[in-house]
C-alpha cells in the first residue's frame, strides 16, 4: 500500500540512478502528456535531488523545474536494470545508462516550477513528515489539536496536514502498538498517547523505507477474526469502516483502550 515508507523507499532507489546526472532519455508514453512537451522542457537538465515528503515524491531538475508525484491507491514507481520496454501503464520513463526509472499509473504526476511547489495549497499545508530524521512533535500536536476533537484518533492520523505519510495500514498498526483504541475521540487522547503512537510507528516505517518490506510489520491489519497477537485466543481482531472515508479499521477491543 503506498504510504510514506513506500514513497521514501522509491526515492531511496531512484536517487542513486538519477541524482546528480542528466538522464540519457526521458519520455512520457501515456497519451495524456501528448502536448506537454516534458522531454523538450527537461532536455539536458541535471536531476538535482530526489526527495519525499509524506506520500509525495519530487524529482527536482536544475533550472527550477520539479516533477511531483502522488500515487494515491493505484500508482507505483519501478527501478529496472536492462532495457525492458515500458508497458501501457507507464506514464513516465527516465533512463540513465542501462537503468530505468518508471512511473506507472499516475495518477498525480505533474511538472511544476519550484515556486509552485512552495505555494501549492496541498503541498504547503502538509504536516511534519513522519519519516523526517528529526520529527517536529510540537507542530504535530498543534495540528492535531486544531482538528475536530470528536474525530476518532485513527482517522485523525490520516489527515496529512496533521502528520504527513501515515496511511490506513500504519494508522491501524500504530494504534495497536500503542494500545490506543482507534475509535477514541481525539479530544480524549492525551498528548503523551498521541506522541507514543508516532514514536512507535516511526522506526518501523524508517526500516520499511530502507528495505521495502512493509508487510512484515502487519500484526493486525487485514486480520479480522483472528486471535489478537497480544491477548491470544481471549480476544479477536475486529474491523469496521471509519469516519467519512470509511477506511477499514482493525483493532482489538480488549487491549486497545
Ligand atoms: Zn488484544
Amino acid at each position: 500500500m503506498p504510504e510514506g515508507d513506500t514513497i521514501h523507499y522509491a526515492a531511496n532507489r531512484i536517487r542513486p540512478v538519477l541524482a546528480g546526472h542528466v538522464p540519457d532519455e526521458l519520455e512520457t508514453p501515456h497519451p495524456r502528456f501528448g502536448r506537454d512537451r516534458w522531454p523538450e522542457r527537461l532536455a539536458g537538465r541535471t536531476v538535482t535531488s530526489v526527495d519525499a515528503h509524506g506520500k509525495h515524491l519530487f524529482l527536482r531538475f536544475e533550472g527550477g523545474l520539479t516533477i511531483h508525484s502522488h500515487l494515491r491507491m493505484t500508482g507505483s514507481w519501478r527501478v529496472l536494470d536492462g532495457g525492458k520496454r515500458p508497458s501501457r501503464a507507464t506514464w513516465l520513463r527516465l533512463r540513465r545508462g542501462d537503468r530505468q526509472v518508471l512511473q506507472l499509473n499516475g495518477p498525480v504526476l505533474e511538472l511544476m516550477t519550484d515556486s509552485r511547489t512552495r505555494f501549492d495549497q496541498r503541498l504547503a499545508q502538509l504536516g511534519p513528515d513522519v519519516l523526517a530524521p528529526e520529527f517536529d512533535y510540537g507542530r504535530f500536536l498543534r495540528r492535531l489539536r486544531d482538528d475536530d476533537p470528536t474525530r476518532p484518533i485513527g482517522d485523525a492520523l490520516l489527515r496529512q496536514q496533521t502528520i504527513a505519510g501515515i496511511g490506513n495500514m500504519w494508522k491501524v498498526e500504530g494504534c495497536f502498538a500503542a494500545g490506543v483504541d482507534p475509535w477514541r475521540p481525539t479530544g480524549r487522547v492525551s498528548d503523551e498517547e498521541a506522541v507514543r503512537i508516532v514514536e512507535l510507528v516511526r522506526p518501523r516505517m524508517q526500516q520499511s523505507a530502507l528495505d521495502g518490506k512493509q508487510d512484515r510489520w502487519r500484526r493486525i491489519y487485514g486480520k479480522a477474526g483472528r486471535p489478537c497477537p497480544r491477548c491470544g485466543a481471549a480476544s479477536h481482531i475486529r474491523v469496521r469502516g471509519q469516519w467519512d472515508d470509511n477506511r477499514p479499521t482493525f483493532w482489538c477491543p480488549t487491549c486497545q483502550r
